[in-house]
């Protein structure tokens, strides 16, 4: 049986079960919000023991050489001893002031925050957002940072959501926030500028496309552009009237929403984005994919672009998992 050490306790570790499971099963307040090693929010320190390699994907070499790991995807089979990470090996928390909260639609607030530090982003990248130590969860920025002041999310509100629902509910302009980041590597190069790009989102995966593609049009992207955006109905859909915009004022970008669900009216695409996306562009060699919002769709999206002929290093996706249980 392995065991976990955690402070002054002693954890055995069940089977199939990830550290991070070991302990927040058991009442240790590590945060957390992928669950899948993506958002890096559960990153921990093994200060005995080696942690799986498997669960070093993704970080920093220094901090792999400092036995940092993350414990949603750490399955050890020996023994571990186990920290939280020390604030001066990982990414600085920076306070941020809320400036405004707005709805985008029912489910979809707008919040805009000013960051108390500089913080050095790509228009696409995700920060970690805490509303208190032990939770925090990651958001996409719609932000640009060479036309906007202020850092950008959508965050959809989950029913029993922790964190959207108390972002929703409780959070109000003014307040103080701390937030993490950024991460990820979801964002426009510039360079290629004659690709064409395709991006496909769902719900809030329009956040960090819409500031992605802000960013290829304000960096003189010349390739045509199209813009998938996709919900069941139209009350999912949000700032058609900003893209619709950018579709008068560059040639190149085309905006298609998308509706899956029954009674679909004249001007929107019918079906799911990522069926009517392969459907009006079946070639896909050479061109440059950015998928986002639910893990079903990009999954599934991400096996179709490639077997539609993308190269896999064109393909940028992600994926928005919500933890299943607490
Ligand atoms: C890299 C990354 C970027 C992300 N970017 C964004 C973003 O820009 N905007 C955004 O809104 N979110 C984004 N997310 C998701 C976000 O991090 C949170 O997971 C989400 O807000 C839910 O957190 P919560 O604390 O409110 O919900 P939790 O308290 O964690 O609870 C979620 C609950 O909802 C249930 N659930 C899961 N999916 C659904 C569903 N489709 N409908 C109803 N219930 C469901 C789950 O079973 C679970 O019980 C991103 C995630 C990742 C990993």
């Amino acid at each position: 049986m392995t065991t976990i050490r955690y402070a002054n306790d002693k954890f055995e570790l069940e089977p199939n079960e990830s550290v991070l499971e070991c302990l927040t099963n058991r009442g240790v307040p590590v945060p957390f919000s992928c669950r899948s090693g993506v958002c890096q929010t559960c990153m921990m320190r093994a200060t005995g023991g080696k942690p799986p390699e498997t669960s070093q994907q993704g970080l920093k070499d220094s901090l792999k050489l400092q036995n940092y790991f993350l414990a949603c995807v750490c399955y050890p089979d020996t023994d571990l001893e186990v920290a939280l990470p020390d604030d001066d090996d990982i990414q600085a928390v920076i306070p941020a002031t809320v400036l405004s909260l707005k709805l985008l639609n029912a489910d979809i607030m707008h919040v805009e925050l000013e960051c108390h530090a500089p913080i050095d982003y790509r228009a696409g990248q995700f920060i970690n957002l805490f509303q208190n130590q032990a939770l925090g969860r990651s958001y996409s920025l719609a932000s640009v940072p060479h036309e906007d002041d202020h850092l950008h999310l959508h965050v959809r509100r989950l029913p029993q959501g922790r964190v959207s629902g108390w972002i929703h509910g409780e959070l109000r302009p003014g307040q103080t926030v701390e937030i993490r980041g950024p991460g990820g590597d979801c964002f426009y190069i510039p360079g290629n500028s004659e690709q064409g790009l395709i991006l496909i989102g769902t719900g809030s995966g329009l956040a960090p496309l819409y500031g992605i593609i802000r960013d290829a049009l304000s960096q003189g992207h010349s390739g045509p552009i199209h813009l998938f955006h996709g919900s069941r109905d139209l009350n999912g859909l949000y700032l058609s009237g900003e893209l619709q915009d950018l579709v008068k004022k560059y040639s190149n970008f085309n905006y298609v929403p998308c509706l899956s669900g029954d009674g679909v009216c004249h001007g929107f695409a019918s079906g799911r984005a990522d069926e009517v996306a392969f459907k009006q562009i079946s070639d896909l060699k050479n061109w440059r994919i950015f998928l986002c919002g639910h893990p079903e769709m990009v999954k599934t999206a991400k096996r179709k672009a490639f077997l539609a002929g993308a190269s896999m290093k064109d393909i940028y996706a992600d994926a928005f998992n919500v933890s299943q249980s607490s």
